[in-house]
């Protein structure tokens, strides 16, 4: 047996249930002071490294909101229902919209289109707005994204649906 209980804590203290740690101080009997779980002793560089691994966690929900924000500008004032009516594919709105967002991601991550936001959060949504550096490249991405699901009236034949 050695004798480390006996030692005072350098260490920090690290509650799973809440994802931080705490100095040593602030923590009695073992028992997180923010939800009175137990919390285990941990080195101050892993203490960090381990705050900073279960912010990584939460990234996803950052790319989740960024991606609503783009849906949100891209649809504005109608444009997503006009775009849909134009294109009209055999699609639900919904599963357009999915579609077209992806889309527009994927041009912003190539430069032909690009996201433009106000330096904070703004009431005037003018602020929010989508530039196209490219807008051929749009167009022809666009047809590309929907060409198995829509139907051209002045198709030569009846059975080109079937070729996709
Ligand atoms: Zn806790």
């Amino acid at each position: 047996m050695t004798a480390t209980t006996a030692k005072p804590e350098k260490g920090y203290r690290w509650c799973d249930r809440c994802r931080r740690s705490f100095a040593p101080a602030e923590v009695v009997n073992g028992a997180c002071p923010v939800c009175g779980g137990p919390t285990r002793s941990m080195g101050r560089l892993q203490a960090i490294a381990r705050g900073i691994m279960s912010n990584e966690l939460a990234a996803p929900d950052i790319r989740t909101k960024h991606r609503q924000l783009v849906r949100l500008i891209w649809t504005r004032n109608g444009m997503g229902q006009q775009y849909y009516r134009v294109i009209a594919p055999d699609l639900s709105y919904a599963k357009f919209e999915a579609r077209v967002t992806e889309l527009l991601c994927a041009g912003a991550t190539e430069g032909w289109v690009r996201f433009v936001l106000p330096p904070a959060p703004s009431m005037d949504e003018n602020e929010y707005r989508m530039e196209f550096l490219d807008e051929e490249r749009f167009l022809a991405e666009l047809e590309a994204a929907f060409a198995d699901v829509v139907l051209h009236e002045d198709s030569p034949s009846p059975d080109a649906k079937e070729r996709t």
